[in-house]
């Protein structure tokens, strides 16, 4: 702008699409002929585009970056204001977000709208919501039919009445860790919270792991509040669903919205009440861009918009169980199943006591093919489960050695029997299985290991001949990613286990999440002793998390309850972690992983950040991260910190990119993020120091090291 016009203008400060990486953190100065409240969307010009962005908040005292002479500037383009402003709240959040996970507050800002945001100007905008005014009317809130919603048991009662007084009170209330087995409430106990907030006139936000896991919730939310106005948000919408629930939400229109982690961002001017349920479920980390733990912000959000937030689990993250201890969030616990159905009974199977052919081992063990076949025969459901998919894991050379590595990664490439394959779950790689050993040419090569594959094809086998009550042969079909790769099959498998037409499904940990099989009266994992001796130090949290939601699929019709079992073949039934799943004590478990924890300093007594390097030699990736460590160690901030010495990280190599990692230790999270703080702008300059180097990241709060 020229000194004259520059004069005549206003300054806003505008938060822009620009990443971490650019130096660019903090909202940019921009010109404008007329004030602009924050909030507001609007297009500017950056470098040589004009890019959607935000109007933020103007500087506070103390913010960092200098202010440049109004000449310098560039002026706004159009502004979408037909939109009302993202309110302030809202911007808190991201600021927040932007902060913690080290990004800028343009690039997340900008990511956690809808993209099709992007693509209109005023006027189309203007379109979609006069379509939008249209399809309002509808619906009106009609009355909730009483004979559809349940009398509470004691516990749920009294964990609602905790609810409401939490509601009323003006102060942010303390977040609620609502602890209970599958099929102990816990869903009832937030559509009864829901109901008051609606009541109130507030608006709800639900999350959800998994985007699978959407359409029952949404279903059940749906059935019990008919005429309410419910949306989804989640990645599998399209552009145009997502951009039209997401207006819905922001405009005040929708009541509930139901969503997997991107929807914590969800915008929502009357927002009342938060629940998260299975709280403790990794999927609500993201794990690249701005890695941020959609289950931690909705904890945050709550407290800043001063709202309870309902956070549900069988088995809490040992983080909120500590949180929990420590009396900073309270625990509700819903003690028992509702009907009082028992949890299935525990069968560990000592794969120790099975003899011993020419080392081979069965995938299942006589014990459990009998249990599998009593099923069979008594018209009952079981479900199998192993957590690997394809064939076998790894082709390999009785004669040679020789092993089907991917050429790109660190990684075997897996025999898939189905198309005939060897692909690497890595970089995607594929190719046709090869007749004879690449590489001495012997013709007899063979799989090693078992995935869900071949456990079906080994099933089928060890149940023909095996009839079912009405006298036809056992059916045994597979969920895993594989097969569920076409839009709708998913849905289509589970229908079909639904309706019975499947007697045991085999499948990878994708079918022991939420999903609510009433006829499975056994369910098995028959190979789960890796995660014990795991170098990642959740592996066992995960694990026990996995075995008891597996366990809550069984039996849960109360008629079944007596005659369920949850089988483990393991090599290590004496294991303190299968010892505490065959008394179904979470109670146990936790308190002697929170032991281990802070006898090895892990959280949630310590604090953790990642700095990842990848590059196409190792040896670039380690030069950035041990020039990252000196300049780490040169900061005043870095007393309290602990800087552990580059290492590969587990899968070293992956599309022929080698990555490296840096973990960073504190025992004070403010410490840890005041060093973030300080860091960043030395990592962006040494990045453009160290040639050859692709990316780096940082990681706050990682799930595995
Ligand atoms: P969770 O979310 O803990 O798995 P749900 O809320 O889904 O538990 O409850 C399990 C089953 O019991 C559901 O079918 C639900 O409709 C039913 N249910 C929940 N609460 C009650 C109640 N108080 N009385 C009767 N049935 C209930
Ligand atoms: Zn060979
Ligand atoms: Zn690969």
């Amino acid at each position: 702008a020229t000194p004259a016009l520059a004069a005549a203008l206003l300054r806003l400060r505008v938060a822009v699409d620009a990443p971490q990486h650019s130096g660019i953190a903090a909202p940019l100065d921009y010109l404008s002929e007329r004030p602009l409240a924050p909030g507001t969307l609007l297009q500017v010009p950056l470098g040589k585009r004009e890019l959607l962005a935000i109007v933020w908040d103007p500087a506070q005292e103390g913010d960092q970056g200098q202010v440049l002479p109004a000449e310098q500037l560039r002026q706004v383009g159009p502004a979408l204001d037909a939109l009302p402003p993202l309110n302030e709240a809202w911007r808190r959040l991201l600021e927040f977000a932007a902060g913690y996970y080290q990004r800028s507050i343009g690039e997340l800002a900008l990511s956690v709208l809808p993209p099709q945001l992007r693509e209109l100007d005023g006027k189309q905008l203007q379109g979609r919501l006069k379509k939008l005014a249209k399809l309002r009317t509808e619906a009106d809130a009609s009355a909730i039919e009483a004979s559809a919603v349940p009398e509470l048991s004691v516990a749920q009662a009294e964990a609602l009445q905790r609810i409401d007084t939490l509601m009323q009170t003006d102060a942010a209330p303390p977040p609620l860790l609502l602890y209970g087995v599958t099929g102990s409430g816990k869903t009832e106990v937030y559509l009864r919270a829901a109901e008051h907030a609606l009541a109130q006139g507030r608006q709800v936000l639900v999350l959800v792991p998994e985007i699978n896991l959407t359409p029952q919730l949404e279903a059940r939310f749906a059935e019990r509040f008919a005429g309410r106005h419910i949306v989804s948000l989640h990645s599998g919408l399209t552009p145009a669903q997502r951009l039209r629930h997401w207006l819905a939400a922001h405009l005040g229109e929708a009541d509930l919205v139901l969503g997997t982690r991107l929807a914590v961002f969800a915008s929502m001017p009357r927002l009342g009440l938060i629940a998260v349920d299975e709280e403790h479920d990794p999927s609500y980390k993201q794990q690249d861009g701005a890695r941020y733990s959609a289950r931690d912000l909705a904890v945050y959000r709550a407290r800043l918009e001063r709202v309870p937030v309902i956070l549900g689990s069988a088995t809490p993250s040992l983080e909120s169980w500590q949180h929990a201890n420590a009396g900073r969030y309270q625990r509700l616990a819903l003690p028992a199943r509702i009907g009082g159905g028992a949890m299935p009974r525990v069968r560990l199977f000592d794969m120790n006591s099975l003899p011993r052919n020419k080392g081979v081992t069965t995938a299942i063990s006589a014990p459990l093919l009998h249990a599998l076949r009593q099923r069979v025969e008594r018209g009952e459901q079981s479900l199998v489960f192993l957590n690997r998919r394809g064939y076998a894991p790894v082709l390999h050379c009785g004669e040679c050695n020789w092993k089907s590595d991917c050429p790109n990664c660190s990684a075997w490439r897996v025999f898939h029997k189905e198309d005939r394959t060897l692909r690497c779950h890595h970089c995607g790689v594929a190719e046709r299985v090869p007749r004879a050993c690449p590489s001495c040419g012997n013709l007899d090569i063979a799989p090693l290991g078992r995935g869900t594959e071949r456990l079906e094809e080994q099933l089928a086998e060890m149940l023909q001949g095996v009839l079912r009550p009405d006298g036809g042969p056992a059916r045994v079909a597979r969920i895993d990613a594989d097969s569920t790769k076409l839009k709708g099959s998913l849905e289509s498998q589970l229908g079909a286990v639904h309706a019975g037409e499947v007697d045991v499904l085999v499948g990878t940990q994708m079918v022991t999440k939420g999903h609510d099989f009433r006829r499975i009266t056994l369910v098995a994992a028959v190979n789960p002793d890796a995660a014990l001796f795991s170098s990642d130090f959740r592996a066992p949290e995960r694990l026990f998390s996995l075995l008891m939601q597996a366990a809550g699929r069984a039996g849960r019709d109360a008629a079944q309850a007596a005659q369920s079992e949850m089988w483990v073949q393991t090599w290590h039934p004496q294991h303190a972690l299968y010892q505490a799943l065959l008394a179904h004590d979470f109670e146990r478990f936790a308190a002697s992983q929170l032991a281990e924890r802070e006898s090895a300093g892990l959280p949630p007594f310590a604090h953790l950040a990642l700095l990842r390097a990848e590059a196409r030699t190792p040896e670039v990736a380690e030069a950035f991260l041990k020039a990252a460590a000196e300049a780490a160690a040169g900061l005043s901030t870095a007393a309290q910190l602990l800087v552990y010495p580059p290492v590969p990280m587990s899968m070293a190599r992956v599309a022929n990119v080698e990555r490296m990692q840096m973990l960073l230790e504190s025992a004070s999270r403010p410490a840890l993020q005041a060093l973030l703080r300080a860091w960043l702008p030395e990592l962006q300059q040494l990045k453009r120091e160290h040639r050859g180097l692709l990316r780096w990241a940082i990681d706050v709060d990682p799930l595995a090291i």
